[in-house]
């Protein structure tokens, strides 16, 4: 840590939130911390431009509540200021302890995909060997779980949307499933321009949202179908596709497997059926099915994309789900051609990076399975120690959560980068978790709602005091830079987890300087699918464009260029083609039935960024949006007897909630949004449902039966 503001003033980074990730330039106040001025940098992703959360960022930096030394819970219930020495022995002292009575596995880890790559690195591999357990998984599994999985099983690698973003400019049609980018990361909607003014915009989405609206406005189509019922539109829009011939039968006999099984699979999905199942007229689907067709390439188009958002992947039938959007995209042989593709648009700031190098429950850096020899091996090379060290796969987020604390679950948890309590399904029954603990560790730079359940609570750095890099919703490799020094006693979360391995035995195998850990993270990455291996700041620094996979290259070969466009040759499977995936529709785990139930979607808004513990402490965010609300049309809110700005009292199987009524035409009748940002009465995730996709252990959290009558009061 800098020991007071860095003397070049102004910063080249990028925005702390969401994965976009905008660049920015910050600019310190010579011989001050703060105060940090912020402003919009040109940028392949962001062209220069910010969204309100991203130019009020700094404001976070100033927070009145900045955690700013370590804190102790006391026998009052609590907390003390504590020295570091005190707070690392108490936590290494705690965790030797509850190792000793109840074997490795009494302490579990969870990691957030806001990390930069190299604390993700740094935390699997402290679990891995510092702490000796398995248990280590992180948010990202409510994130980006179903998509990875699905692009892993059908294209053998999860790379994001595997293109540049300024691809879509030139596409026909883009159809975009579950996202509300209009809102989320505004300005993505640049890059919608184009396929906009040609009326080839589709969104699938149960409110007519901004970006619904945009399309609406550019004579695209906006498919407003009941919620939990996604796949049908896609099942059908292929089952179109077939029946009119419309499929590139030529990229399909060169480069796809598995139709046969699909053209099965989707056979019962005529228009007609699908219309009674989704809400959404045989003649839109068949409009849409053959908007796409002529956009791509095998019929004359300029191109055509197929973008998927939490809105269809945050499901138990998530990861197939996306499957059936990727079968789309084959059929239509839109996947590895220059100027159509699919991807998933990535939430969390690191939310692709979060997931490649060894956070996650299953796998090791460089997005590989960690019950793979071959890749234990590599790994435990680069560590320097013998492969039998590394414990084996550990257990999914929701799973891990549910079991804190239990007879045979973990009696530790070590949480870095995330606030499970505001954040996680069925939220009520994790904080009981929590609570359960023998010792509950949090790295934060706020009180966040689970920082204060915490025994010892490690202040760190946030973004602006820090270097490092993140991995954007592209697959692109950018830098993070330091413009001010951290406030107080707050730490890197890298040099914690050294000193914190110090303690433990191991302090040798960590380092507090980013690059170092970059320049190991690469090395253990080499050979894998996420293969960092050929990337070095000075590249990045240097101005370089690098996507992964980028391996290191021979002595005396040109460094590898990095690979924007992964798919074009060849997918990495074992035959070299993609596989389309048959899949069945299961409808939600939830009692909801068309007509016979209100469906509960939750989501977010333009000023709150995932459970708002930074955003809400920002004046003109939270005076923008000060408070939980429940979304409704008239006709619904007039069957609950409520009215704008009564309050609704709503309860699910999980759990209760109370929020202000907003009427708005813009949502069906049948369907009620919460955003997902506050946490006590107003916590949309008290109601969400924790049952979890089998394939990727995503949570259900867009469908929800929800009962709702008239509260008298918050
Ligand atoms: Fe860009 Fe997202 Fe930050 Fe907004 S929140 S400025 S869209 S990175």
């Amino acid at each position: 840590v800098a020991p007071g503001p860095l003397p070049g003033a102004a910063a080249a980074t990028h925005c702390p939130y969401c994965a976009l990730q905008c660049a920015q330039t910050l600019t310190a106040t010579p011989g001050e911390r703060l105060p940090v001025a912020v402003a919009g940098r040109e940028f392949p992703t962001n062209r220069g431009g910010l969204c309100q959360k991203g130019w009020t960022s700094a404001e976070v930096l100033r927070a009145s509540d900045r955690i700013t030394t370590p804190l102790i819970r006391t026998a009052d219930g609590g907390f003390r200021e504590a020295g570091w020495d005190d707070a690392l022995d108490l936590v290494a002292g705690r965790v030797r302890d509850l190792q000793a009575e109840s074997g490795d596995d009494a302490v579990a880890v969870f990691g957030g995909g806001g990390l930069t790559n190299e604390k993700a690195y740094a935390l699997g591999k402290f679990a891995r060997l510092a702490l000796g357990t398995r248990l280590i998984d992180y948010n990202g599994r409510f994130c980006m779980s179903s998509a990875a999985a699905a692009s892993n099983r059908a294209l053998g690698m999860d790379r994001g949307l595997a293109f540049p973003l300024a691809d879509l400019g030139g596409a026909d049609a883009v159809l975009v499933l579950g996202s509300n980018m209009g809102v989320t990361m505004p300005p993505f909607v640049q890059h919608l321009a184009g396929v906009r003014e040609r009326g080839g915009l589709v969104v699938l989405d149960p409110r007519e949202t901004v970006t619904a609206k945009l399309a609406r406005d550019g004579a695209g189509v906006h498919l407003a179908a009941v919620p939990g019922s996604d796949m049908v539109v896609l099942l059908a829009l292929l089952h179109i596709v077939l029946a009119e011939g419309l499929q590139d039968d030529a990229y399909l006999a060169d480069r796809v497997e598995g139709l046969d099984d699909v053209r099965r699979s989707v056979a019962q999905w005529w228009p007609e059926r699908a219309e009674a199942a989704t809400g959404v007229p045989a003649d839109t689907l068949r409009e849409v099915a053959r908007l796409l067709a002529a956009a791509s390439p095998s019929r004359g188009g300029r191109g055509a994309y197929i973008l998927t958002g939490r809105g269809v992947e945050q499901m138990a039938q998530g990861t197939d789900c996306v499957n059936a959007a990727i079968n789309l995209a084959l059929a239509l042989g839109l996947i590895g051609r220059e100027g159509s593709g699919y991807g998933p648009v990535t939430g969390q700031g690191n939310g692709q990076g979060g997931r490649e190098h060894g956070q996650k429950s299953d796998q090791l850096p460089g997005y590989r399975m960690i019950t793979d020899p071959a890749a234990r091996a590599h790994v435990a090379s680069v560590w320097g120690v013998d492969p039998a060290v590394i414990p084996g796969p550990g257990v999914p987020a929701v799973q891990l959560l549910s079991s804190l604390g239990t007879a045979d679950g973990p009696r530790a948890l070590l949480v870095h980068g995330s606030n499970v309590v505001v954040s996680a399904p069925n939220a009520t029954a994790v904080e009981e978790r929590l609570r359960a603990l023998d010792l509950l560790v949090v790295c934060d730079l706020v009180p966040s709602e689970t920082a204060m359940l915490a025994d010892v609570v490690l202040p760190v750095t946030q973004w602006a005091e820090e270097d490092g890099t993140m991995t954007n919703l592209e697959g692109r490799i950018i830098r993070r830079r330091a413009a001010v020094a951290a406030p107080g006693e707050a730490r890197s979360e890298l040099w914690i987890l050294r000193e914190l391995a110090a303690r433990l035995g191991c302090g040798a195998l960590f380092s507090d300087d980013a690059e170092t850990m970059f320049d190991e993270m690469a090395r253990a990455s080499a050979g894998g699918k996420a293969d960092y291996s050929g990337i070095t700041y000075a590249r990045l620094d240097a101005g370089e464009e690098l996507f992964w996979p980028c391996p290191a290259s021979a002595p005396g070969e040109s460094a590898h260029p990095g690979t924007p466009r992964p798919f074009l040759e060849s997918f990495p499977t074992p035959s070299g083609r993609a596989r389309m995936i048959a899949v069945a529709h299961r409808g939600p785990a939830d009692d909801v039935r068309p007509g016979m139930a209100t469906y509960l979607v939750t989501g977010r808004v333009l000023q709150h960024y995932q459970s708002g513990a930074q955003t809400r402490r920002v004046k003109e965010l939270a005076q923008a949006q000060p408070e939980a609300f429940v979304e409704m049309h008239p006709l619904l809110a007039e069957r609950y007897g409520l009215t704008e700005g009564a309050v609704a009292f709503l309860a699910t199987a999980r759990g209760e909630a109370m929020a202000r009524v907003r009427l708005t035409t813009d949502i069906r009748t049948d369907t009620v949004f919460m955003p997902f940002h506050w946490a006590g009465a107003g916590s949309a995730n008290r109601l969400t449902n924790d049952v979890t996709d089998p394939t990727s252990s995503m949570p259900e959290f867009k469908v929800t039966a929800v009962e709702i009558r008239a509260a008298h009061r918050l």
